[in-house]
């Protein structure tokens, strides 16, 4: 099924809102991703001098399958819950893109994320397309025998475009290895033979790749070590502050700790934590592993949630759902650096008001790359069935992530433009090659 959802129907809707009231429609077009990604997409292809035709074709999610999964809960009723898988683009090669369950999930949230994993996996430039899945619903609420039945069907449901030369589903928000396990013994035991191919993100003991765990928090550091080397300043003086602490944050706020940062302040969904004098990141994963969350942390100060962002540190890493830096609170934020761990967590209105203050702003679309770039080992090690050491992987990462990097400064160095928009220009550079090489179908 395709979208009818165009950039000029995202337009009009948004004007449509801006006749009601400028503030109402900037808030509105901020909390929907998708607007948010659309705005990304015209602003480089203006800057570029893109072709239309090609800006026309991104506009549009090449599939949306939209699935109802009917999941017997554990007092014996019936609850259906509502799923997408959602392939933005093809051009480059098979799609890739995780699965998230959070009651928040939407279609144009799931859009936007597929589109920034094209975009993605052309800044890094893998062999792969963006897609994106999601399911509503509350994990947090739900049994692990639920969960597992969640997880079987929506990957039944969706089997219809999966698969390892097709669409290679990982994880995301409040989804995990033995979720993605679910996902692979699923997807095998109806088509009848192993496909660890057909998703990455696994446990090891099924085909999983070493060091994929720690990737996206890796890469995170990778690519600040590297903005410290061109902006002239030492990432073992600097104050990091994390948002979100699950994969992603947990395993930065690991990585720069190693690598001798100090880590002020952490943060999930239940609060954040703050001391100036560093906090024990270690001890902190620990306690998390154990209690299932921050709450109750006993060191640091308190910090609500939604003045995280605010903390004073060097270096901000929000690490956790989009939409977390806006026109509203940007102004307040702290940090020199913003990298993103996670996707979209700045919206526009607040990119302009952090780049007049010079604040500089590391995209999700090359920060948080690491993930998708050992998941692309991951696929290659599985579908040679022959598996590389952890060494090997992290040099590979660290190779990737530094050309990344550097492709990405040089072009905003060239042009004069702030981070997210050179990301743009050089993920969109290589997407287009490959869709003017393959031409329009028929
Ligand atoms: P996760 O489920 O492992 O962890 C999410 C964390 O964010 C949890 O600690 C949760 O408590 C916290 N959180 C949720 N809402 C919050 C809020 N409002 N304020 C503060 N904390 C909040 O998810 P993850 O895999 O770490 O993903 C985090 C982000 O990184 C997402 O945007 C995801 O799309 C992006 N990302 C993930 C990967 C990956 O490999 N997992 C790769 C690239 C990007």
């Amino acid at each position: 099924m395709e979208t009818k959802t165009s950039a000029k129907s995202a337009q009009r809707s948004s004007q449509v809102r801006i006749s009601r009231s400028p503030a109402a429609a900037l808030e509105s077009s901020e909390s929907n991703p998708w607007l948010q990604a659309m705005e990304q997409l015209n602003r480089a292809g203006a800057k570029m001098k893109m072709e239309e035709n090609i800006l026309e074709r991104l506009r549009h999610c090449k599939r949306i399958l939209t699935v109802s999964v009917p999941v017997t809960m554990d007092d014996g009723t019936l609850k259906v819950f509502e799923g997408y898988r959602i392939q933005h683009n093809l051009d480059r090669g098979p799609a890739k893109g995780g699965i998230r369950y959070h009651p928040q999930v939407s279609l144009d949230e799931v859009k936007a994320l597929s589109f920034w994993m094209t975009m993605k996996c052309a800044v890094v430039n893998l062999p792969y397309g963006g897609a994106k899945g999601g399911v509503i619903c509350d994990p947090s609420k739900m049994s692990i025998g639920e969960i597992e039945r969640l997880t079987r069907r929506y990957t039944s449901e969706i089997s219809i475009i999966i698969g390892p030369d097709k669409d290679i589903p990982a994880p995301d928000v409040n989804t995990n290895e033995q979720i993605m396990s679910w996902v692979m013994d699923t997807y095998s035991m109806t088509i009848g033979y192993s496909c660890p191919g057909v998703v990455t993100g696994k446990p090891i003991d099924v085909g999983g790749s070493l060091g994929r765990r720690e990737a996206t928090g890796r890469g995170v550091f990778y690519v600040t070590r590297e903005l410290a080397d061109v902006k002239g300043f030492d990432l073992t003086k600097s104050t990091v502050a994390i948002q979100g602490f699950g994969n992603v944050g947990s395993n930065a706020a690991k990585v720069f700790y190693e690598h001798g940062s100090k880590v002020v302040g952490v943060s999930d969904v239940t609060g954040g934590v703050w001391d100036p004098k560093g906090l024990p990141i270690p001890e902190i994963i620990d306690y998390v592993a154990r209690q299932g969350s921050l709450a109750g942390y006993p060191g640091g100060k308190r910090i609500p949630g939604n003045e995280f962002v605010e903390v004073p540190c060097d270096i901000l890493v929000p690490a956790a759902m989009e939409n977390q830096i806006t026109h509203e609170n940007a102004g307040r934020v702290k940090a020199k650096y913003i990298v993103e761990g996670a996707n979209g967590p700045t919206t526009n209105a607040a990119d302009r008001i952090l780049n007049e203050r010079g604040v500089v702003v590391v995209p999700d679309i090359l920060a948080n790359a690491g993930g998708v770039t050992v998941s692309y080992f991951e696929w290659v090690q599985d579908i040679q069935a022959y598996f590389w050491s952890e060494k090997d992987i992290n040099a590979r990462l660290q190779e990737i992530m530094v050309r990344a990097f550097r492709d990405v400064w040089d072009m905003a160095q060239k042009e004069k433009v702030d981070l997210r928009l050179a990301a743009f220009m050089v993920g969109l550079n290589r997407l287009a090659k490959a869709v003017r090489l393959r031409g329009r179908f028929p």
